[in-house]
Protein backbone atom coordinates (compact mmCIF):
# COMPACT_ATOMS: atom_id res chain seq x y z
CA UNK A 1 0.00 0.00 0.00
CA UNK A 2 2.97 2.15 -0.59
CA UNK A 3 2.82 4.41 -3.72
CA UNK A 4 5.32 5.39 -6.01
CA UNK A 5 5.25 8.42 -7.67
CA UNK A 6 4.84 7.67 -11.25
CA UNK A 7 6.22 10.93 -13.35
CA UNK A 8 8.93 11.57 -11.16
CA UNK A 9 10.32 7.52 -11.42
CA UNK A 10 9.51 8.15 -15.11
CA UNK A 11 11.30 11.52 -15.33
CA UNK A 12 14.51 10.32 -13.85
CA UNK A 13 14.14 7.21 -15.72
CA UNK A 14 14.16 8.80 -19.23
CA UNK A 15 17.01 10.87 -18.74
CA UNK A 16 18.83 7.87 -17.55
CA UNK A 17 17.79 6.24 -21.25
CA UNK A 18 15.78 3.82 -18.80
CA UNK A 19 12.64 1.93 -19.54
CA UNK A 20 9.56 2.33 -16.74
CA UNK A 21 7.20 -0.73 -16.21
CA UNK A 22 4.26 0.03 -14.20
CA UNK A 23 2.05 -3.52 -12.78
CA UNK A 24 -1.43 -1.24 -12.64
CA UNK A 25 -2.99 -4.73 -11.30
CA UNK A 26 -3.87 -2.98 -8.10
CA UNK A 27 -6.09 0.26 -9.69
CA UNK A 28 -6.98 -1.21 -12.90
CA UNK A 29 -7.38 1.04 -15.78
CA UNK A 30 -10.14 2.40 -14.58
CA UNK A 31 -8.88 4.29 -11.95
CA UNK A 32 -4.82 4.46 -13.07
CA UNK A 33 -3.74 5.53 -16.77
CA UNK A 34 -0.21 4.87 -16.10
CA UNK A 35 0.81 5.20 -20.51
CA UNK A 36 -0.38 9.04 -19.38
CA UNK A 37 2.08 9.55 -16.47
CA UNK A 38 4.64 8.73 -18.37
CA UNK A 39 4.87 5.01 -18.26
CA UNK A 40 6.68 3.24 -21.20
CA UNK A 41 5.02 -0.53 -20.49
CA UNK A 42 2.06 -1.27 -18.45
CA UNK A 43 1.25 -4.79 -17.13
CA UNK A 44 -1.84 -5.94 -15.41
CA UNK A 45 -2.73 -9.51 -13.99
CA UNK A 46 -6.54 -10.20 -16.11
CA UNK A 47 -6.98 -12.64 -13.65
CA UNK A 48 -7.76 -9.79 -10.83
CA UNK A 49 -10.05 -7.33 -11.91
CA UNK A 50 -10.04 -7.21 -15.64
CA UNK A 51 -11.39 -10.67 -15.24
CA UNK A 52 -12.94 -9.79 -12.06
CA UNK A 53 -14.85 -12.98 -11.01
CA UNK A 54 -12.01 -15.16 -9.93
CA UNK A 55 -12.74 -17.96 -12.84
CA UNK A 56 -9.84 -16.91 -15.31
CA UNK A 57 -5.72 -16.60 -15.56
CA UNK A 58 -4.93 -14.06 -18.01
CA UNK A 59 -2.32 -11.74 -18.65
CA UNK A 60 -2.03 -8.15 -20.27
CA UNK A 61 1.24 -6.24 -21.55
CA UNK A 62 0.26 -2.94 -22.91
CA UNK A 63 3.07 -0.23 -24.49
CA UNK A 64 2.55 2.60 -27.29
CA UNK A 65 6.05 1.87 -28.29
CA UNK A 66 6.15 0.25 -31.50
CA UNK A 67 9.76 -1.56 -31.43
CA UNK A 68 8.68 -2.88 -28.18
CA UNK A 69 5.75 -3.85 -28.95
CA UNK A 70 7.14 -5.53 -32.14
CA UNK A 71 9.40 -7.43 -29.73
CA UNK A 72 6.86 -8.66 -26.95
CA UNK A 73 4.81 -9.95 -29.91
CA UNK A 74 7.66 -12.09 -31.40
CA UNK A 75 7.91 -13.58 -27.72
CA UNK A 76 4.69 -14.19 -27.25
CA UNK A 77 4.39 -15.93 -30.66
CA UNK A 78 7.35 -18.07 -30.26
CA UNK A 79 6.78 -19.01 -26.47
CA UNK A 80 3.01 -20.13 -27.11
CA UNK A 81 1.26 -18.37 -24.14
CA UNK A 82 -2.06 -17.27 -26.21
CA UNK A 83 -5.09 -17.15 -24.46
CA UNK A 84 -7.35 -19.98 -25.26
CA UNK A 85 -10.73 -18.97 -26.96
CA UNK A 86 -13.15 -18.98 -23.41
CA UNK A 87 -10.55 -17.73 -21.40
CA UNK A 88 -10.36 -15.02 -23.69
CA UNK A 89 -14.30 -14.57 -23.84
CA UNK A 90 -14.13 -14.48 -19.70
CA UNK A 91 -11.53 -11.81 -19.74
CA UNK A 92 -13.62 -9.49 -22.57
CA UNK A 93 -17.20 -10.24 -20.36
CA UNK A 94 -15.79 -9.07 -17.15
CA UNK A 95 -14.24 -5.99 -18.78
CA UNK A 96 -17.65 -4.38 -19.49
CA UNK A 97 -18.72 -4.27 -15.51
CA UNK A 98 -15.24 -2.97 -14.62
CA UNK A 99 -16.39 0.02 -13.90
CA UNK A 100 -19.46 -0.97 -12.11
CA UNK A 101 -17.27 -3.66 -10.24
CA UNK A 102 -14.21 -0.79 -9.04
CA UNK A 103 -16.87 1.59 -8.02
CA UNK A 104 -18.28 -0.85 -5.21
CA UNK A 105 -14.60 -2.45 -4.47
CA UNK A 106 -14.19 1.45 -3.63
CA UNK A 107 -17.48 2.11 -1.90
CA UNK A 108 -16.83 -0.94 0.48
CA UNK A 109 -13.10 -0.61 1.03
CA UNK A 110 -13.64 2.56 2.20
CA UNK A 111 -16.04 1.61 4.51
CA UNK A 112 -14.35 -1.37 5.49
CA UNK A 113 -11.05 0.74 6.21
CA UNK A 114 -12.77 3.42 8.22
CA UNK A 115 -14.27 0.41 10.32
CA UNK A 116 -10.96 -1.19 10.68
CA UNK A 117 -9.57 2.17 11.96
CA UNK A 118 -12.33 2.27 15.02
CA UNK A 119 -11.34 -1.16 16.17
CA UNK A 120 -9.22 -1.99 19.33
CA UNK A 121 -7.58 -5.02 17.66
CA UNK A 122 -6.22 -2.99 14.86
CA UNK A 123 -3.23 -1.15 15.33
CA UNK A 124 -2.53 0.35 11.34
CA UNK A 125 -4.79 0.50 8.72
CA UNK A 126 -3.17 0.79 4.99
CA UNK A 127 -5.67 1.88 2.24
CA UNK A 128 -5.04 4.70 -0.71
CA UNK A 129 -8.09 6.26 -0.04
CA UNK A 130 -8.06 7.10 3.66
CA UNK A 131 -7.86 10.99 4.19
CA UNK A 132 -5.06 11.63 6.44
CA UNK A 133 -2.40 9.31 4.51
CA UNK A 134 1.15 11.53 4.10
CA UNK A 135 1.07 10.97 0.58
CA UNK A 136 -2.68 12.36 -0.02
CA UNK A 137 -1.65 14.64 -2.30
CA UNK A 138 0.36 12.26 -5.21
CA UNK A 139 -2.95 9.96 -4.88
CA UNK A 140 -4.89 12.44 -5.52
CA UNK A 141 -2.70 13.78 -8.24
CA UNK A 142 -2.07 10.12 -9.75
CA UNK A 143 -5.09 8.14 -9.92
CA UNK A 144 -8.85 8.62 -10.31
CA UNK A 145 -9.60 6.49 -7.41
CA UNK A 146 -8.69 3.64 -4.57
CA UNK A 147 -9.66 0.65 -5.46
CA UNK A 148 -10.32 -2.27 -3.11
CA UNK A 149 -7.36 -3.83 -1.77
CA UNK A 150 -7.00 -3.19 2.23
CA UNK A 151 -3.86 -3.86 4.39
CA UNK A 152 -4.01 -3.99 8.12
CA UNK A 153 -1.89 -4.73 11.64
CA UNK A 154 -3.30 -6.41 14.18
CA UNK A 155 -2.12 -6.42 17.91
CA UNK A 156 -1.16 -10.26 18.10
CA UNK A 157 -0.29 -13.33 15.05
CA UNK A 158 -3.29 -14.78 17.88
CA UNK A 159 -5.54 -12.42 17.08
CA UNK A 160 -4.44 -13.24 13.07
CA UNK A 161 -5.41 -17.19 13.69
CA UNK A 162 -8.40 -16.06 14.96
CA UNK A 163 -9.65 -14.15 12.07
CA UNK A 164 -8.54 -16.19 9.75
CA UNK A 165 -10.03 -19.18 11.37
CA UNK A 166 -13.54 -17.21 11.98
CA UNK A 167 -14.25 -15.32 9.35
CA UNK A 168 -17.42 -17.11 7.52
CA UNK A 169 -18.76 -14.66 4.44
CA UNK A 170 -15.16 -13.28 3.96
CA UNK A 171 -12.95 -16.47 2.33
CA UNK A 172 -8.93 -16.93 3.76
CA UNK A 173 -7.46 -17.16 0.33
CA UNK A 174 -5.07 -16.12 -1.92
CA UNK A 175 -5.71 -13.73 -5.10
CA UNK A 176 -7.45 -10.74 -5.36
CA UNK A 177 -9.71 -8.75 -7.73
CA UNK A 178 -12.78 -10.31 -7.95
CA UNK A 179 -16.91 -10.05 -7.13
CA UNK A 180 -16.06 -12.04 -3.69
CA UNK A 181 -14.22 -10.64 -0.35
CA UNK A 182 -10.74 -12.93 0.23
CA UNK A 183 -8.33 -12.16 3.27
CA UNK A 184 -4.95 -13.00 2.53
CA UNK A 185 -2.24 -13.55 5.20
CA UNK A 186 1.06 -12.61 3.25
CA UNK A 187 3.64 -13.66 5.57
CA UNK A 188 3.04 -17.26 4.21
CA UNK A 189 1.27 -16.78 1.19
CA UNK A 190 1.52 -14.16 -1.29
CA UNK A 191 5.25 -13.41 0.11
CA UNK A 192 6.20 -16.84 1.42
CA UNK A 193 9.10 -16.64 -1.13
CA UNK A 194 10.42 -12.69 -0.15
CA UNK A 195 13.24 -13.65 2.27
CA UNK A 196 12.74 -12.82 6.08
CA UNK A 197 15.08 -9.59 6.57
CA UNK A 198 13.92 -8.13 3.39
CA UNK A 199 9.90 -9.44 4.29
CA UNK A 200 10.46 -7.69 7.56
CA UNK A 201 11.91 -5.05 6.39
CA UNK A 202 8.51 -4.18 4.38
CA UNK A 203 6.01 -4.55 7.26
CA UNK A 204 5.32 -8.10 6.20
CA UNK A 205 5.14 -9.44 9.58
CA UNK A 206 3.26 -12.41 11.38
CA UNK A 207 0.61 -9.31 12.48
CA UNK A 208 -0.79 -8.39 8.63
CA UNK A 209 -3.59 -9.32 6.93
CA UNK A 210 -4.61 -8.48 3.86
CA UNK A 211 -8.02 -7.98 2.08
CA UNK A 212 -9.62 -7.91 -1.22
CA UNK A 213 -12.59 -6.65 -0.83
CA UNK A 214 -15.16 -7.53 -3.11
CA UNK A 215 -19.01 -6.17 -4.07
CA UNK A 216 -21.09 -7.62 -1.55
CA UNK A 217 -23.00 -5.45 1.14
CA UNK A 218 -20.50 -3.78 2.94
CA UNK A 219 -22.76 -4.21 6.26
CA UNK A 220 -22.14 -7.77 5.64
CA UNK A 221 -18.44 -7.59 5.10
CA UNK A 222 -18.34 -5.41 8.34
CA UNK A 223 -20.25 -7.70 10.57
CA UNK A 224 -18.45 -10.62 9.67
CA UNK A 225 -15.26 -8.77 10.34
CA UNK A 226 -16.70 -8.05 13.20
CA UNK A 227 -17.15 -11.33 14.57
CA UNK A 228 -14.56 -12.78 13.74
CA UNK A 229 -12.17 -9.90 15.08
CA UNK A 230 -14.11 -9.62 18.25
CA UNK A 231 -16.23 -12.83 19.12
CA UNK A 232 -19.21 -11.76 18.65
C1 LIG B 1 -1.55 -11.64 -9.19
C2 LIG B 1 -0.65 -10.58 -9.58
C3 LIG B 1 0.29 -10.79 -10.58
C4 LIG B 1 0.41 -12.12 -11.29
O1 LIG B 1 -0.69 -12.34 -12.09
P1 LIG B 1 -1.26 -13.80 -12.47
O2 LIG B 1 -2.44 -13.50 -13.30
O3 LIG B 1 -1.61 -14.48 -11.18
O4 LIG B 1 -0.16 -14.49 -13.18
C5 LIG B 1 1.13 -9.74 -10.91
N1 LIG B 1 1.05 -8.55 -10.29
C6 LIG B 1 0.16 -8.31 -9.32
C7 LIG B 1 0.13 -6.98 -8.65
C8 LIG B 1 -0.72 -9.30 -8.93
O5 LIG B 1 -1.62 -9.07 -7.96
Amino acid sequence: MKVSDIAAIADIAREHHCLVLVDNTFLSPYFQKPLTLGADVVIHSGTKYLGGHNDVLSGFVITPAGDIAERLKYIYKTTGSGLSPMDSWLVLRGMKTLALRMEQHQKNALAIAHWLKTQKKVQEVFYIGLEDRKDRELILRQCTGFGGMISFRVDSFETVKQVLSAVKLIRFAESLGGVETLITFPMSQTHAEVPEEIREGLGITDTLLRLSVGIENADDLIADLDQALNGK
